[in-house]
This record gives C-alpha cells, structure tokens and sequence, in this order.
C-alpha cells in the first residue's frame, strides 16, 4: 500500500456519512494495512499502539512514519491505560474501534505468558469499560483469531464448530476475548465483531511467523524446519492476503450495527458476531518453502522435524460462507501471487544504500 500512500490525492469519502475509526495495534502489520484504507476512502482514523518489543520496533516505526505520511497519526499507548483512553474518547467521538493490539504468536507464550493475559484479556477488557461507559458507544471490532480451533481436525472450519480445546495460552486467550465479547454484548448493549483471522501474511509482515523467517533464512543459508505433523502427516496453513482481510474489516466495520446502550445502560439486544476471514485452501508449509525457493532463486537447506507440542496446530481451514454472505468477503489473492508481492517489498525493504541485503 505504500505506493498508493505517496501517489494518494484526496480521499473519497464511499458514504455520506465518514467513520471515526480508532484502531488499536495500528503500528501492527494488520493494523497499519488496515488504517491506511481507512483513511484512503475517507474515513478518520486515530491509531493507537503501545510500540512493543515482542518483534523489531524499528519495522513498527517505519509503518508508523509511511502512515504519518498519509495523515494517520499514532498514538503511543497502552490499551490498558483507561486514563488516556478515555482522553481518546474526549477528543473524538468514534463511531468504531478496530481492536487489533495485542499479544500474538503461539511460541512466546512459552517464555512470556503474562503478556497474553495483559494485552489480549486485561487490555481487551480495559478498553471494554471505556466503551461501554462512552456516548454514544462506538461499534466494536475486533482480532479473534482462528487458532481457536485448537485440536479440531474436522476441515473446513466454521463458525459454530466447538472451541473449547485451545492448543496454546494464546488461543485460550483469544478465546477468552470471544467470552468477554458476549458479556458486554449481553449487560451493555456493545455491538460487537469478533473477527477469527487465518494466517494473514503479505508486505510489511511479522518477523516471527514462518513465511518471513523462513524467506530471511534462505537468502542466509540457514536450514529451515519443516514440521511433520502427527503420524507424518501434513502441516498446512490456510494463509490469507494482507489485502483480502482489510477488505473483511472494512465489510466488517461497515455493517457493524450501532450499539444499543448509552453511558453503561442497556437499552435493546445489540449485534454480536463472530466471522472466520481465511482463504478456503490450505497450502501445505513444504509448498510455501518450494513457493518462496522460486521467487527467491535460492535452494532452502530443509531438515524435517516431528512438530512439537508448543502451541502449534497440524492444520487450519476455513469455511468463509458466513462472512462471504454477511460481508460480501471475497479473498482473491492465491499464495503465489501473494507471496510474490511480499519478497519484492522484503527485498527492497532490507536492501542498503549499496544494493546489499541488510537482515
Ligand atoms: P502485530 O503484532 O503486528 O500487531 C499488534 C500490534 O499491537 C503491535 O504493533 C503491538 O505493538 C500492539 N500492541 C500489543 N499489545 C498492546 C497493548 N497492550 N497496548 C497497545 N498496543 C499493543 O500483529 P498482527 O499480525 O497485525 O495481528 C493483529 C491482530 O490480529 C492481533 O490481535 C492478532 O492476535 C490477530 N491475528 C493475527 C493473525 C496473523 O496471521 N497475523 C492471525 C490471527 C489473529
């Protein structure tokens, strides 16, 4: 997107009345897609982000500056911080908020687990309050994830399928957030979207998930692991475009029904929804590696390892029927020609002055 940031004229608001939208996590590589077409179509934006150290703060930096330059500010802050996000909430009167901040990756949870409880259960809940106690109260929006699945091995996953088997702390508390949302939906009257993500990749990624260590890791020689999951069988992810999941939040923000309650007061039954955004075929981990081998010219050293029991699952499918019927959600971008798209921006984004790949 950064090339449609700079080459930007003025926005067209697509409806008459614009959204304010504050986005939590919005120097977060889902956030910031998100935030700059929010503010491409006209919408306010105020982002929020607390600049974390979980993955190379320089690359949130760089997001953060391409959005400045488009006119989306940042603040730096903490979702737990009720006082400045009630000063938020004073300066603009938001009509939505795109929860994404928080703690991510299943792996970290081994050394770091309070993180989770912090950012995905405290913070979630903090920012709760503030909505709740808001007026009017703003629709709400937020990052679910599809890891709630857990153990499940029934493919395609849907909406309805069980997840009371979370694999990691992570997915316990994602799933935990799913409760949270039912709670305030219940006694407050917040209209809430809980949105479950499908190993989203694409420009400006995270380090710590596998297309983009692994892509690092081929360009420097270094063998990758490549999981078996149990009885050899395949590890395969359904992973889906940056592109087609900002489209989902926009559709998501964009039917999101106001809430019902004023100022903690219950008024009538307010919207609750749940929607998986992933892309509907799997591509098996050793496809990836052949994928990104091509694109990048280089032959990968692969070792073939038993997964291990840290917080990973063997497979994620999606069924996307109910989000392509009540969001018009349509992803379109296969692996391939999303994965392309991401080694040109990762070759230019890490190339020095001379030319060199500088990791
Ligand atoms: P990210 O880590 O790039 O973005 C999250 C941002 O939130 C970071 O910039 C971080 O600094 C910020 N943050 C974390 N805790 C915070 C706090 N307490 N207060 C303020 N800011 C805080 O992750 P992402 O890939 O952009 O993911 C966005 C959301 O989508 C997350 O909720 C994640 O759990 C969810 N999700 C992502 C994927 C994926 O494949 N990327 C899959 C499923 C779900």
């Amino acid at each position: 997107w950064e090339k449609r940031v700079r080459s930007s004229s003025r926005p067209k608001p697509h409806r008459s009345k614009p959204l304010i939208v504050l986005v939590t996590g919005a120097a977060g590589f889902v956030g910031s897609h998100v935030s700059a077409a929010l503010k491409r179509r006209g919408d306010g934006v105020l982002g929020l982000d607390n600049f974390n150290h979980y993955y190379d703060v320089s690359l949130k930096r760089a997001r953060q500056s391409l959005l400045n330059s488009q006119g989306v500010f940042i603040v730096e802050g903490d979702i737990n911080d009720s006082s400045l996000l009630r000063k938020l909430f004073d300066v603009a009167a938001f009509t939505h908020i795109l929860h994404l901040a928080a703690q991510a990756g299943v792996r970290y949870a081994m050394e770091n687990p309070s993180s989770y409880i912090d950012s995905n259960v405290a913070g979630f809940v903090s920012l709760l309050e503030v909505c709740k106690s808001a007026n009017p109260q703003p629709a709400i929006v937020w990052a679910s994830s599809s890891s709630v699945y857990g153990l499940n091995t029934e493919v395609p996953f849907s909406e309805s399928d069980r997840t009371d088997r979370p694999a990691s702390l992570y997915a316990a508390t994602k799933k935990a957030g799913e409760e949270i949302a039912h709670t305030y939906n219940h006694i407050y009257g917040l209209s809430i979207t809980g949105l479950r993500f499908f190993t989203v990749y694409g420009p400006w990624g995270r380090p710590d998930m596998a297309y983009f260590f692994f892509t690092k890791d081929i360009l420097q020689g270094k063998t990758i692991p490549i999981f078996e999951g149990p009885n050899h069988g395949t590890v395969a992810r359904d992973f889906t475009y940056i592109d087609d999941i900002v489209k989902g939040c926009l559709g998501s923000l964009d039917t999101a029904e106001k809430s019902t309650g004023t100022g903690g007061k219950k008024r009538g039954p307010a919207q609750l929804r749940i929607f998986n955004l992933g892309n509907t075929s799997p591509v098996p981990v050793k496809d990836l590696v052949s994928i990104l081998e091509r694109l990048l010219k280089v032959k990968a050293k692969k070792t073939i390892i038993k997964m291990p029991r840290n917080g990973d699952v063997p497979f994620t499918h999606a069924n996307i029927s109910l989000a392509q019927r009540e969001l018009g959600y349509k992803p379109t971008t296969d692996l391939q020609t999303g994965l392309k798209k991401f080694v040109k921006w990762y070759l230019g984004y890490y190339k020095d002055v001379e030319g060199k790949l500088a990791f």
